[in-house]
């Protein structure tokens, strides 16, 4: 992993708040690592953390995808992707093309909040 890490953080709707509080929680580890996200994603964790996040498309229009070019480019270190595993997305496609690139090219993409604390607090942010 390079010097400053770069993190992309994603919510589907239904799991935006669940990204807002911890993201809140997590501001200090968080305030750490350049972030981007996902156009409504990245502002309301702005919002709530007062950290600077990198707005890319949101998600149904091309930000997931702009988020798998970062990371074919080896521009992204960590994805905290907090998908909705009870709802149907129009950009589901885009979502499976997502989960894909981080694992063809070995990037950690942690899709709940057990897994975000885990990687966050590993050795190998460091
Ligand atoms: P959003 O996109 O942060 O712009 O809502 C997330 C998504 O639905 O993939």
């Amino acid at each position: 992993m390079k010097e400053i890490k770069k993190i992309a953080l994603i919510a589907h709707d239904n799991k935006k708040a669940e990204m807002v509080a911890w993201s809140m929680k997590n501001r200090e580890l968080l305030a750490r690592y350049e972030l981007c996200g996902t156009g409504t994603t990245a502002k309301l964790v702005a919002e709530s953390t007062g950290l600077e996040v990198y707005r890319y498309l949101s998600g149904p229009l091309g930000g997931d995808q702009q988020i798998g070019a970062k990371i074919a480019e080896g521009q992204i270190d960590f994805v905290i992707f907090f998908w909705d595993p009870l709802s149907m997305q129009p950009h589901d496609p885009d979502v499976k093309a997502l989960l894909r690139i981080a694992a063809l090219y070995d990037v950690p993409i942690a899709t709940n909040k057990a897994t975000a604390d885990f990687v966050m607090t590993s050795p190998h942010m460091q």
